[in-house]
């Protein structure tokens, strides 16, 4: 596929809420915490959700307790849920819906993130063989987004998350390898791997952190300001709190909107095409 494509692809995925019927609010499970002043259980909906499916609160959440509103993307999954699968009806009107829409939104969720995923790797220069196996990869996941709600239901994800996760390995350690290669004193890749390692709270201010594997890792409140990330993967990294200020980010791989935004930063941070800078962030 044309890396343009699959960039815009990629670019794509973004919240539309104008054409969502409210599905974070309702779908999910809220617990009391740092992130959320209040308990709700799936499938009602929040205290704060007008009849038009806007937040009552929505220039608040922060002040008022709702962090976690502040950080939640599902990537587009909510109006496709909305629109597509559910042909436009609301569970408010068709209340006989409800359930079965409130568990189809959080494998909606799961295939986005996965397309997200194997369109970025597309966006790469990697090899042509690898480039084919992701575009049939990319193919299949968007036809799930297609199928109906009992179909939706059924699916084995494990399946598609195994076979995406071995394409997305491949193409994350060639541009690593690609990018460690034209660096100073040539090393080998393994020094680069930090995969689920426990980095949380560490100083890496400054550091050069480049073509670091930091797949699954938990950061949580390091301290990354000005650091360069360039060529480094990001999947599934806990990175709440970590401090990007000044940090590049612009060619870390699998970053996500929802990990930007349960992070710090600033005006100095660069991030990557498809994601916004959090407006918490300027404020
Ligand atoms: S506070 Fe607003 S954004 Fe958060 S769950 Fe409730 S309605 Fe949704």
């Amino acid at each position: 596929m044309d890396k343009e494509k699959a960039k815009t692809i990629r670019e794509s995925l973004a919240a539309d809420c104008t054409k969502c019927f409210g599905l974070c609010c309702t779908a999910l499970n809220i617990v009391a915490s740092s992130d959320f002043p209040i308990n709700k259980p799936a499938g009602t909906p929040c205290m704060n959700l007008q009849s038009d499916y806007s937040c009552q609160i929505h220039s608040q959440l922060r002040d008022k307790g709702f962090k976690g509103c502040t950080v939640f993307d599902c990537l587009g999954a909510g109006q496709v849920v909305s629109q597509v699968t559910f042909s436009g009806q609301s569970w408010r009107e068709n209340p006989d819906i409800g359930k079965k829409m409130f568990q189809v939104f959080p494998i909606m969720e799961q295939i986005h993130e996965m397309i997200a995923y194997v369109a970025e790797a597309l966006s790469y220069d990697i090899p042509d063989d690898l480039s084919d196996k992701l575009g049939k990869q990319l193919e299949e996941l968007q036809a799930l987004t297609k199928l109906d709600a009992d179909s939706l239901l059924s699916l084995d994800l494990v399946m598609y998350r195994f076979s995406s996760n071995e394409l997305l390995t491949l193409a994350s350690d060639f541009v690593r390898g690609k990018t460690i290669e034209k660096m100073p004193g040539f090393q080998n890749i393994k020094e680069f791997n930090h995969a689920r390692a426990d980095w949380m709270g560490k100083k890496l201010k400054g550091k050069d952190l480049r073509a670091t594997d930091f797949k699954g890792s938990y950061l949580i409140a390091a301290d990354m300001k000005n650091t360069d990330l360039s060529a480094v993967n990001l999947i599934g990294a806990d990175l709440r709190d970590v401090n990007f200020s000044g940090a590049d980010l612009s060619t870390s791989m699998f970053l996500t909107q929802m990990q930007i935004n349960s992070a710090k930063g600033d005006l100095k941070t660069t991030l990557p095409s498809h994601i916004q800078r959090p407006s918490h962030w300027i404020h």
